[in-house]
């Protein structure tokens, strides 16, 4: 499958804010976001002027699409299905990016990034009610509980991750198992989605 195996940093110098796509090095000051908060290349700080609407609204997808990690073709089959949906597009798609399973090992505090969360997932470190799942982008739902296996309880990383983060776990889930399990109160409300993105700009971009 297609994918970004580029730099990650760039990304973020690109959108000109940090994504937190690195884990404990984007709250140090080695984030290249602290020393050159301007594009990347040759030009990056031409292109520090204000844009066009349509630029914005591209960049509010390309951020969305980078903070989760989804493909481009992912990403507008998931606008396809937030827009069929009842309610306001822009918040059933960041809902749908949210109940994405890497993204719940992520806020579980399990990975330091997203990124570390799909691998998680591939390499079968997690159950969704008691039956391992491989697929990052699979959707889990409201009564669903997510645990990490057995072998990745004592995973070093893990065990690592899970000590130091002290990741605030949003309210709409719930942990147990002493941390090695978080189960899904609710679907999350907007005000719970705590990622810098305008959702609004991204639902234009797709309505042209
Ligand atoms: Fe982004 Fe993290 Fe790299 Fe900083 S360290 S630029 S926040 S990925």
């Amino acid at each position: 499958m297609a994918r970004y195996t580029g730099p990650v940093c760039r990304l973020c110098r690109r959108e000109k804010m940090k994504l937190f796509l690195k884990g404990p090095k984007c709250d140090s000051m080695k984030c290249p976001i602290e020393r050159r908060p301007y594009p990347p290349g040759d030009h990056g700080r031409d292109r520090m002027r204000q844009g066009s609407e349509y630029l914005a609204q591209l960049r509010e997808k390309q951020k969305a699409r980078r903070i989760y990690g989804v493909l481009e073709k992912q990403f507008a089959n998931l606008y396809e299905e937030a827009n069929r949906q009842q309610g306001i597009t822009g918040e059933n798609l960041l809902r749908m990016l949210e109940l994405r399973l890497d993204n719940l090992v992520y806020r579980a505090g399990w990975a330091s990034s997203r990124a570390q969360a799909r691998q998680f997932v591939r390499h079968g470190h997690v159950n969704v009610n008691g039956r391992r799942v491989t697929i990052p982008s699979y959707r889990v739902r409201k009564g669903d509980t997510i645990a990490l296996r057995d072998k990745a309880r004592g995973l070093i990383v893990i065990r690592h991750n899970i000590d130091t983060l002290d990741r605030q776990i949003p309210p709409w889930l719930e942990t147990s198992e002493e941390g090695a399990a978080v189960s899904v109160r609710d679907v999350p409300l907007r005000e719970h989605i705590d990622v810098p993105v305008r959702e609004q700009l991204i639902v234009e971009l797709y309505s042209k």
